[in-house]
């Protein structure tokens, strides 16, 4: 096992991947830009490294100041967390030619992932089913684009194949329509990507968000670990996530989850991952593969018993999975609320000084969050603050769990969106459980102040 490791993140997440290291043994090396100087992981940390300023492209995102600290603290192995340089299949490299081991999946895999295009070739190789569209790159030729558009079927969806974060994506609902739409995505991407390359595939009218959690090791063994359910987004950003996905029968997700895990013997991979897949009409649809850690992963570690940041750390230092398909049982049900630093409903980022931070507590009740009273939230990041999971028996019980949960937070000095999120907690539709993609934007429309 490694002595120590370099925590190449910040916020929530690297408090979590801390806590994971102190539980294994091992030292956990803290990076922080000027901005972060304050947070508590950085406070609580043996050895914390300065690695810049608050900008994120001159600290968090900067390769060499990270090679470097890890460097002269003698860490063993980088762990990247989730966004920055997670899914950055160079930087996974340059970690290893410096002669440390990157927690996640080989450059290569990153690689193939990480272009969606390549990615879906890939999964449609492994047999795992994916939304109907283009073979592949779109061509340039307007008559081709035309003829793939009809075969797919209106509406259909240009997407940039090295797009994220719910950019570089348009709806097509005519042939009128159509060769514009593909060039201005195109220039979009070229411009926001460097990758002007587009695919097309087919709009799914009222999908859910179902995606199914995996861990391999470097000995081809792959295990699922059941599904979440994503659903309640804004702007293709997720909100609020659960497992299991409510109403979808178990044989379906065991189906689709043994499809990942041959995908994942196929193709080498190694380390945690996310096969994210849009759920309609008793159908999975494969969009895009995860190839790290996600900010919703608490709520599958409830219903496992699984420590997923352990078992990274673990597989990467060369050991077996500990567990196999059998031993994964899913019991009861787990909600995650994100909690971020902004206007409940106009959602303006509102960073500053919390006055006073009081976390929930009691059964089932789990916080992941770096903040304390008097804790600054600086404005130069993502306006995530933490995260509170719960787990109860039932639905039902985790539903009210969260509700005890969401009315013992208190979060004064900034706005969060705990009132939203205390409003859904009530609302008959969520509360039945199977909401679709668009429910939560349209839920806003209609409770617009
Ligand atoms: P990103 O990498 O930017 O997150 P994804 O491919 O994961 O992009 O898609 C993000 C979201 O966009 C999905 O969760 C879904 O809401 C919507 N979306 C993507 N592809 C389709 C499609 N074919 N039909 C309908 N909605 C889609």
């Amino acid at each position: 096992m490694f002595k120590k490791i370099l925590v190449a993140n910040r916020g929530e997440i690297a408090l979590r991947i801390q806590r994971a290291c102190r539980e294994l043994g091992i030292k956990a090396v803290m990076v922080y830009s000027e901005a972060d100087r304050e947070a508590k992981y950085v406070k609580l940390a043996e050895e914390a490294v300065c690695i810049g300023p608050a900008a994120s492209s001159l600290s968090y995102l900067n390769m060499p100041a990270i090679i470097s600290a890890a460097e002269v603290t003698d860490a063993e192995a980088i762990h990247p967390g989730y966004g920055f340089l997670s899914e950055n299949a160079d930087f996974a490299e340059r970690v290893e030619k410096s002669g440390f081991q990157f927690i996640g999946p080989t450059p290569e895999s990153i690689r193939i992932m990480g272009d969606k295009v390549s990615a879906k070739q890939a999964m449609i190789r492994a047999g795992v089913p994916c939304v109907p569209g283009s073979e592949g790159e779109l061509p340039d030729d307007a008559v081709q684009i035309r003829r793939i558009a009809k075969t797919v079927g209106y509406p259909v969806i240009i997407k940039a194949a090295g797009g994220g974060g719910g950019r570089g994506m348009r709806v097509v609902h005519t042939e009128a329509a159509l060769v514009n739409a593909v060039q201005m995505t195109k220039a979009e991407a070229a411009a926001a990507f460097g990758n002007p390359a587009v695919y097309m595939e087919k709009f799914l009218q009222n999908p859910r968000h179902v995606e199914i959690q995996i861990i391999a090791d470097k000995f081809k063994n792959a295990v699922y670990l059941g599904e979440r359910d994503c659903s309640m987004q804004r702007r293709h950003q997720k909100v609020l996530e659960e497992s299991p996905a409510p109403g979808i029968n178990r044989k379906l997700i065991e189906r689709i989850g043994e499809r990942c895990v041959a995908a994942c013997k196929k193709i080498g991979y190694r380390g945690a991952g996310t096969f994210e897949f849009l759920y309609e009409n008793g159908e999975f649809y494969f969009i895009e593969m995860n190839t790290r850690v996600q900010v919703e992963h608490p709520v599958t570690e409830m219903v496992t018993g699984v420590d997923i940041v352990k078992t990274q750390i673990m597989v990467a230092a060369g050991e077996k999975l500990p567990f196999t398909q059998r031993d994964i049982v899913v019991r009861g049900h787990a909600i995650e609320c994100r909690v971020n630093a902004e206007d409940p409903y106009k959602f303006t980022p509102s960073p500053g000084r919390v006055t006073m931070w009081h976390a929930p507590g009691g059964p089932g009740v789990r916080v992941d969050s770096h903040v304390y009273t008097n804790y600054f939230v600086p404005p130069n990041y993502d306006s995530m603050v933490g995260k509170i999971i719960v787990h109860g028996d039932t639905r039902d019980q985790a539903m009210a769990r969260m509700r005890t949960a969401l009315a013992e937070t208190v979060v004064e000095g900034i706005n969060t969106n705990i009132p939203l999120h205390r409003e859904l907690m009530v609302d008959a539709k969520f509360m039945a459980g199977g909401t679709n993609i668009h429910y939560l934007e349209h839920w806003l429309e209609q409770h617009k102040r």
